[in-house]
């Protein structure tokens, strides 16, 4: 068994994607059980057990919608040669199939990764750090991952080898920050130090990991915390004629001053660049209000 192949089935991951629809289930399921075998955890799980933590990562971490199912992954993962219920063929008759919520519950099925991927892990935990990196990699923005890595139990490391996905494209940033004239679109940061501007980044509106490109008609220059506002759906866009305003979620609360730094922005307009052409495209934004952003806005 090769490194290789291995992380061949975790890149090779069927998502449902069709037009850009986010369907995080199975890489956080797949995550949690990377975070298991790093954590010297047993191979099975039962859905019971994971049922609540997944529930918790579809809410903070997948799109907004209004129910979630943390029970798809468990059903679906087996044809991706990475899940395995040992006796599901007895315990279901008809293999393949969805399971429901129920039968899970009542027949307290377990699932984990197959024998031999389990044993391959715990023998070699870098690769199963390569695994988790390269799911996050290919399913969430960076600015998500450290969040993610927390919360499924995967250690962060210096180590993590740097693979193939992890492109940037720098012309991206430069571009980007050049349109916007150097300040966040929403709340004008502008701070440098002598020459260097300290904090502002090149934000995607649609995510790389599902398709954005790398162009300035799907960024927007805006300082950290906004950025991983935008990224965590704190932050939200609404086209208003042939302009955007700036919405935030009614989920942002806090009892520091700080938090006017979203509050005082709801309603606000995008500080958008001069040349129209670079203006954010409106498919993407509409790709992050159903996708990312935290709905519904503050009144
Ligand atoms: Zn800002």
């Amino acid at each position: 068994m090769t490194r290789e192949r291995l992380l061949d089935l975790f890149k090779n991951l069927q998502v449902w994607k069709r037009h850009g629809v986010r369907a995080p289930h199975k890489p956080l399921l797949l995550l949690l059980a990377l975070g298991r075998v790093l954590n010297n955890k047993d191979r099975l799980v039962s859905y019971s057990e994971i049922e609540v933590p997944m529930k918790g990562l579809l809410r903070r971490f997948g799109p907004p919608r209004g129910s979630f199912h943390p029970e798809y992954p468990f059903s679906r993962l087996p044809r991706d040669q990475l899940w395995d219920i040992p006796g599901s063929e007895n315990l279901f008759r008809i293999p393949g199939r969805e399971y429901r919520v129920r039968e899970l519950r009542d027949h307290d099925v377990k699932g984990g990764f197959p024998v031999w991927v389990y044993d391959f892990l715990r023998r070699h935990s870098d690769i199963a750090r390569d695994a988790a990196q390269g799911l996050l990699d290919a399913h969430f923005p960076e600015s998500l991952h450290d969040e993610i890595r927390a919360a499924t139990g995967i250690p962060y490391t210096w180590e993590v080898r740097e693979t193939p996905k992890r492109r940037r494209d720098p012309a991206f940033r430069r571009h980007v920050l050049r349109e916007y004239e150097y300040r966040c679109a929403v709340c004008n940061f502008d701070v440098r130090l002598g020459d260097d501007l300290i904090g502002l980044e090149a934000a995607h509106i649609m995510w790389v990991a599902a398709g954005g490109p790398d162009k300035v008609a799907n960024g927007l220059a805006l300082c950290g915390k906004h950025h991983k506002a935008l990224d965590r759906g704190a932050v939200g866009l609404k086209a208003v004629g042939a302009n955007y305003k700036v919405l935030i979620s009614s989920e942002v609360h806090g009892q520091s001053e700080p938090v006017r730094w979203f509050l005082d922005f709801h309603g606000k307009y995008l500080r958008a660049p001069r040349n129209r052409l670079v203006h954010p495209n409106p498919e993407f934004v509409r790709w992050h209000y159903k996708e990312v952003f935290r709905r519904p806005p503050l009144a």
